[in-house]
């Protein structure tokens, strides 16, 4: 073997127990006892849990055309320093947008070489790009993003009613999945001033129930394979239940509340907004019951300068790759949950939504993505490596730290041995 990692607390499948991983050309080869004895050139008994790395298929890398918001090297080593160690980039904000196989091609060319962790792209769905989309799809992109409101950027525009079935009829033909912004534009209105209840107001839960309700009828009518980005409305639970459409949610829902939320921090806006803190208990029983699938950041950080001003015409997005892992787990702990939930919420969970059949699990022919984590460790949020400081989580106290990350077999030390991922082709 090239690396065996023991512990106390290995994060597999069924759960966490004592053993010992074997590591070989980086992949996973088997799990043994922890005291087995295995010949291998480096050998580390952990007094830490070990996880597998996490998958965060929602990112915002903006690199190329937004690199001073976020580029491929700032935001790759935030990941790992959060444990996180494949993220799925969205299609906007970077210019041009990953909506046809040539802008891809752009993006992949701007990230080789600079990223720390693995990386893989989704494309985009906009009105005009039809034709794209199957293109896009077998050049390796694991599913499409579309809006159904503004995106806030003027290169993505939203789908409307008809555009979304045409999507929805063009991805059944090769089940690709469709990753949706699910906010009716038609629902919401301009903020009547900079508060943040006013934005707030401007944003109701009736716009994404309606959306909601527009992706399941969608994916119903074409057998389509359809996902809900950041829910935000915990109204909107019952309607997911017993369906094929799958959901995520994202830590800053689960941790932060709308009546807490600062004067005048920006830092706090993101769309879907923050509800209040009802809204928040009723997410994480959402998770409990399984109707929320993953957890994942929606990390979308921008310059402080484009946070300045008010609720209503700040930059909306919430800083928070790096600090995922340690803000899910506190309140999770907080709430009666085991580290075990988390794991499957913010590693199995977004692998098996993007597909990535080798990320997220420690188990054979898995890939060696491996992550050192103190759970009962606590930090005060401080530096980070993201592109900004800015970030609603500044100067947290918060419990569980990453002490070493290993990408397939290799421990994590800034040089940019991450891959660009494409789709697993069956
Ligand atoms: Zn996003």
């Amino acid at each position: 073997m090239d690396l065996v990692l023991r512990s106390g607390e290995v994060h597999l499948l069924d759960g966490p127990r004592p053993a010992a991983v074997c590591v070989r050309d980086g992949r996973i080869v088997e799990v043994v006892d922890r005291s087995a004895t295995v010949d291998a050139r480096q050998d580390l008994d952990l007094d830490v849990a070990l996880l597998p790395g996490l998958v965060d298929t929602h990112v915002h890398v903006n690199e190329p055309g937004r690199t001073h918001w976020e580029g491929f090297a700032s935001a790759t080593t935030a990941a790992a320093a959060g444990g996180v160690t494949t993220i799925v980039d969205m299609p906007l904000n970077s210019l041009p947008p990953s909506v046809t196989v040539e802008a891809l091609e752009v993006k992949r060319a701007a990230a080789a070489g600079q990223c720390v962790v693995d990386v893989g792209f989704w494309g985009g769905a906009i009105p005009g790009n039809l034709g794209d989309l199957v293109p896009l799809h077998e050049a390796g992109v694991f599913g499409f993003k579309c809006f159904l409101s503004p995106s806030g950027v003027p290169e993505f525009p939203p789908l409307d009613a008809a555009g979304l079935d045409a999507v929805f009829a063009e991805l059944s033909t090769v089940d690709a999945l469709l990753i949706v912004h699910a906010e009716d534009g038609a629902a919401l209105t301009d903020p009547a001033g900079p508060t943040y209840p006013e934005f707030l107001a401007a944003r109701p839960e009736a716009a994404e129930r309606a959306a909601i309700d527009a992706v399941i009828s969608g994916a119903r009518r074409h057998s389509a394979r359809a996902h809900i980005l950041h829910l935000s409305a915990a109204s909107a639970l019952p309607r997911l239940a017993g369906t094929r459409v799958t959901a995520e949610t994202c830590p800053h829902y689960l941790t932060l509340a709308a009546e807490k939320i600062p004067d005048g921090a920006t830092e706090f806006k993101c769309c879907p907004p923050i509800r209040d803190d009802a809204n928040r208990d009723r997410l994480w029983r959402g998770l409990a019951d399984g109707v929320i699938d993953c957890v994942v950041s929606d990390h979308s950080p921008s310059p402080p300068s484009a946070k300045q001003g008010g609720f209503d015409t700040a930059w909306g997005g919430v800083s928070s790759l790096q600090l995922g892992l340690p803000v899910v787990w506190t309140e999770a702990r907080h709430r009666g949950h085991a580290l075990a939930d988390v794991v499957r919420w913010m590693a199995s969970g977004p692998a098996a939504l993007a597909g990535l059949t080798a990320k997220g699990r420690i188990a054979p022919g898995a890939d060696a993505d491996l992550v050192a984590f103190a759970p009962d460790e606590e930090f005060t949020v401080g530096h980070l490596h993201h592109r900004h400081p800015l970030t609603p989580y500044a100067g947290a106290r918060l419990r569980g730290v990453v002490h070493r990350t290993w990408l397939r077999g290799r421990e994590v030390d800034g040089e940019p041995t991450g891959k660009l991922l494409r789709r697993d082709v069956p």
